[in-house]
């Protein structure tokens, strides 16, 4: 007897761009990776990227607009809202499709998690050694790629490398800089005016950085295309265009597309690559949260610049209640 088939569908915010897929029960669970390259941290802006190698799905890819990261990938994100819903790979004698897992509308028993590739070009660990275990299970850590029996890499020895390409320049103006993957979307970011009061809490201990937080909540989840979506909380003041150039206003064009994911909640993301910029509330006026995602620097998490909240935002929303936990906990217990 065939074995039963199960359909799967997967939605972006705005619900403009749906996909589906089949596969036979016994294909379940579908295993799933988390990558930390820099591809995915700079087209999605969240620290990682979470996705499943799928059938060849069913969907409107002209609802999309189509991102080739590199060579041999190329990403679809939706026109309105910016979520990215689905890789293909090209290469070798078949197309490979791969879907956001996080905008997956299933539960969580569906997914298996593999563990972490690319997890070398964090420089820091990233968010991989967040969810060293899952649900008891413990996570692959590779460098790159998953190879069976090779790469994989040990835990909690994250030496930052002493220079890292756009680090320097980072590192030097003594600011930050935020770049999509296409570098549409690229501006600087002056550290907080240690005398000038923050415009919004959390107050952080270090007076010269700003602080970040995690969130899991469904329009964060749905847009960044990330169960987790890790943003920093800045003045919009601290916003320039150049390092140590005029200010730009918050509703600059340089910050990319504006989507309003509620009635007063603006986002804004590249209509390029599709990466997640910023998101702000209309009644937080001067205040704006970036994706950390496209952060340049010494480390992913770029805790020289960087005071991570250490409580995740709105846990009781999670879509992947498990990994979600894994990653709070991470959080809590981090340095
Ligand atoms: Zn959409
Ligand atoms: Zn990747
Ligand atoms: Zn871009």
């Amino acid at each position: 007897m065939p074995s039963p088939i199960r359909t799967l569908h997967a939605t972006c915010h705005c619900r403009a761009t749906t996909l589906s897929f089949a596969l036979p029960c016994t294909a379940l669970p579908l295993p799933v990776h988390f990558c930390h390259c820099t591809i995915c941290r700079k087209t999605h802006g969240t620290l990682f990227s979470t996705h499943a190698e799928i059938p060849c799905p069913d969907t409107n890819l002209s609802a999309m607009t189509s991102y080739k990261s590199s060579e041999h990938v190329t990403k679809w994100f939706c026109k309105i809202c910016g979520a990215h819903m689905l890789d293909r790979v090209d290469g070798g004698e078949h197309l490979k499709w791969y879907v956001a897992v996080s905008l997956v509308d299933a539960e969580e028993e569906v997914w298996k998690y593999t563990g972490h590739h690319f997890v070398e070009s964090t420089k820091d660990g990233g968010a991989a050694v967040m969810m060293g275990r899952i649900g008891g299970v413990e996570m692959g850590m590779w460098k790159e790629r998953k190879i069976e029996g090779g790469g994989f890499y040990e835990r909690g020895n994250w030496s930052l490398s002493e220079s890292v390409a756009g680090a320097d320049e980072v590192e030097e103006k003594g600011m930050l800089r935020a770049k999509c993957h296409c570098g549409g979307v690229d501006f600087w970011i002056a550290l907080p005016d240690v005398d000038e009061a923050r415009p919004e809490p959390p107050v952080t201990k270090n007076p010269s950085k700003w602080s970040g937080r995690h969130c899991v909540c469904n329009s964060c989840r749905t847009t960044t295309s990330s169960f987790i979506s890790s943003w920093i909380n800045i003045s919009s003041s601290a916003l320039q265009e150049k390092a140590k150039s005029p200010l730009i206003s918050e509703d600059s064009a340089c910050l990319g597309t504006t989507y309003k994911s509620a009635k007063d909640v603006s986002r804004t993301f590249c209509n390029v690559c599709g990466a997640s910029v910023s998101y702000r509330r209309e009644e937080g006026a001067g205040v704006l949260k970036i994706a950390a995602g496209l952060l340049e620097g010494r480390g992913s998490r770029a805790e020289s610049r960087i005071e991570w909240i250490k409580e995740v935002h709105e846990t009781e929303y999670a879509r992947l209640p498990q990994a979600t936990q894994a990653f709070a906990l991470g959080v809590e217990n981090a340095g």
